[in-house]
């Protein structure tokens, strides 16, 4: 379940691993709404445990 996240603003999007290229989308969205540069990592890759809303 890869993530894609802003490092200049709140912007963050997680989505199941089928749907990556709908992650791909949306951070060329961002991107292109923006101007920010999104970064991706892997969740497993991810240490922060703190606002993680599982539904
Ligand atoms: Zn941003």
């Amino acid at each position: 379940m890869p993530i894609a996240y802003c490092s200049e603003c709140d912007w963050e999007r997680r989505i199941d691993d089928e749907a990556s290229a709908e992650l791909n989308q949306a951070m060329i969205d961002h991107y292109v709404e923006t101007g920010h540069s999104v970064e991706q990592r892997a969740e497993s890759d991810e240490r922060r445990v703190d606002r993680e809303p599982e539904l």
